[in-house]
């Protein structure tokens, strides 16, 4: 289980550091805002992203709207197959141009 996290970075630009254990946070991605452009893949220090063709499924739960979108943008949209390294410095959440990003604590225990 997941539970929703403020992004640590600052307005100024400022990164907060990859300090926390991997497996404490996970990165989402919010598929009606990405335009796959992959900044996400260039600025993670763990190798969490890759930018793919959409899975059926995941294009079949978008509006008709975002789904223009991403036939715009290629049908290509960010994945995380890595989610479980990421150590939560926010250097994703503050690179995508499309605010696509957040990141989610994880809930240990939680049902
Ligand atoms: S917060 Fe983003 S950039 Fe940092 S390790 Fe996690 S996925 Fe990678």
């Amino acid at each position: 289980m997941v539970e929703a996290m403020e992004d640590k970075s600052s307005s100024s630009g400022q990164q907060a550091e990859c300090s926390k254990a991997a497996g404490e946070v996970r990165p989402t991605v919010d598929r009606r805002r990405c335009e796959a452009k992959a900044t996400c893949v260039s600025v993670c220090p763990y190798d969490v992203f890759e930018v793919r063709r959409i899975a059926p499924q995941d294009y079949a739960e978008l509006s008709l709207l975002a789904k223009l979108k991403v036939r715009v943008h290629g049908m290509k949209t960010a994945y995380t197959p890595r989610a479980d390294a990421c150590h939560g410095c926010g250097y994703c959440v503050s690179a995508c141009p499309e605010g696509a990003i957040a990141l989610r604590r994880l809930v240990h225990g939680a049902k």
